[in-house]
């Protein structure tokens, strides 16, 4: 215990001169993951576990909203079940772990624990489907996934993770594009109102789309560093899984056709792009509606008559009226709770001390601005939620404003390595063709994130050809 205490109030590394160093420091010291024994595992400690809960609950009430069901499918896909769709098979193979014994016996057919489901889901659609009537199939799956990746990252790249996937099928085109839309739509306004990161959302190109998707659309967040982190993709996957797995149903007009599929998903890489979006110096600062703890308690010289009753029956007062407040009556001193409540992220501290409820009063200091202010206790609830709003909303606009700001425009490959060097995303030209995307990648380290729409460029930045679309250039984690 004491060892663990040590080290949590250690400095951490210093987050504009060893980025990568300060969000291990991070994510280690404020216990949020441990690393598991297995290498690229994670263990997602309750601290980290209670901030996916709120983005569940979040998001799984939006999907509901739109129509959608929840519903669990296998952890063991048949190996078969991969290899027939020819761009999945080959875009998932290098990553797929596979299980070739059980029960001490080899196994028939090897196993493949699923990297995503399109596979076992659409060959249970193929079942359920009969009719028109039965359309649109609206589906979404909570769940873990395995990825055998080669380097990992807690949140941002590990072996296994957790996220949703919905799997949709629809009668028409226009239906699936539709739905692969609002979908995109959905995590969209979620990033910007839970999760206070605004995003820029667009269709892939060929070489960063999913493998077997017709289209694939994402939406990237910028970093603290000015690097981009895909935070969810939606993907039109037309008649390829449809075709596969045989997806058929019986139209108004008496024929058999084949449906078309959607899927989308969001992962616990959400909260690398929390960590990586907000945080300062001091650690982490957590938008309020995904805090686990959106208000501490410190109560001062708690030893004073009267201190510890005052703070107990102020914590009462927020968790009746919905604030998800906690009291810290370990024995630390005030400075070491400072210290670990602001490292933790905890957006809103209160100090109540004797001289406070003396005065009826007690004092609030913000995560996001360090501002201190005194406060009646007598409407403290009304107070602390409206502070809550406006850091939720601060957050926002300090994100937007970078975001606003880091972004430039190129005309040449070198331009576009200056760009990303200081730490912006890069607009540029781009005549469609993947030599010219690859070479960018190959010089500048950024990969092409989203085609940007509605706006034009004459030439690509990599041949100088006429220009087929912008596309937004960054250095991706
Ligand atoms: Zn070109």
């Amino acid at each position: 215990m004491a060892k663990e205490k040590e080290q949590f109030v250690n400095q951490i590394a210093d987050i504009e001169t060893d980025f990568p160093r300060w969000y291990t420091d991070v994510v280690l010291k404020t216990k949020l993951v441990d690393y598991g024994p297995v290498k690229g595992t994670m263990v997602i400690r309750p601290y980290g576990y209670a901030i996916w809960e709120n983005i569940q609950k979040e998001l799984d009430a939006r999907f509901k909203a739109t129509g959608h069901q929840n519903a669990y499918f296998p952890l063991l896909i048949p190996y078969s079940f991969m290899t027939r769709e020819a761009e999945h098979v080959e875009g998932f193979a290098p990553e797929v772990a596979v299980v070739t014994v059980g029960g001490g016996e080899t196994l028939a057919e090897p196993l493949v624990i699923r990297p995503t489901s399109e596979t076992i889901i659409g060959e249970m659609y193929s079942k359920w489907l009969q009719s028109y009537r039965d359309l649109p199939i609206l589906i979404n799956q909570w769940a873990n996934v395995v990825r055998w990746e080669k380097t990992t990252r807690p949140f941002l790249r590990t072996s296994e993770f957790l996220w949703q996937e919905g799997h949709t099928v629809h009668a028409t085109e226009e239906e699936a594009m539709e739905e692969t839309l609002k979908m995109l739509g959905v995590y969209k306004e979620f990033a910007e109102t839970c999760l206070a990161i605004p995003v820029f959302t667009g269709r892939k190109t060929e070489k960063e789309k999913f493998a077997g998707a017709v289209a694939t659309f994402g939406m990237e967040a910028m970093m603290h560093d000015g690097k981009s982190l895909q935070a969810g993709t939606s993907h039109y996957l037309g008649q390829n899984f449809a075709k596969a797995f045989d997806i058929q149903f019986l139209d108004k007009d008496g024929t058999h056709k084949y449906g078309y599929t959607t899927s989308w998903g969001v992962s616990t890489r959400l909260i690398g792009a929390l960590i990586m979006s907000h945080g300062d110096a001091r650690g982490l600062i957590l938008p309020p509606v995904v805090a686990p703890v959106q208000a501490i308690i410190v109560p001062i010289a708690a030893k004073k008559e009267g201190v510890l009753e005052a703070a107990a029956e102020l914590k009462a007062k927020l968790v009746s009226a919905g604030v998800r407040a906690d009291c810290d009556v370990s024995d630390n001193s005030p400075g070491w709770k400072f210290n670990e409540g602001g490292m933790k992220g905890v957006p809103l501290r209160s100090e109540i001390g004797a001289r406070d409820i003396e005065a009826g009063e007690m004092v609030l200091v913000r995560r996001d601005t360090h501002e201190k202010t005194e406060a009646p206790l007598e409407n403290a609830a009304e107070t602390v939620r409206k502070l809550l709003a406006e850091i939720q909303s601060n957050l926002l606009e300090k994100a937007r404003k970078r975001k606003e700001e880091r972004v430039v425009t190129a005309e040449s490959v070198d331009g576009i390595l200056r760009g990303v060097e200081s730490g912006n995303f890069v607009k540029a030209g781009w005549c469609g063709c993947r030599e010219c995307e690859d070479k960018i990648k190959e010089l500048t380290a950024a990969s092409a994130r989203v085609i940007v729409e509605g706006e034009h460029a004459e030439k690509c930045a990599c041949c100088g050809k006429e220009a087929k679309h912008v596309v937004l250039f960054a250095r991706a984690y």
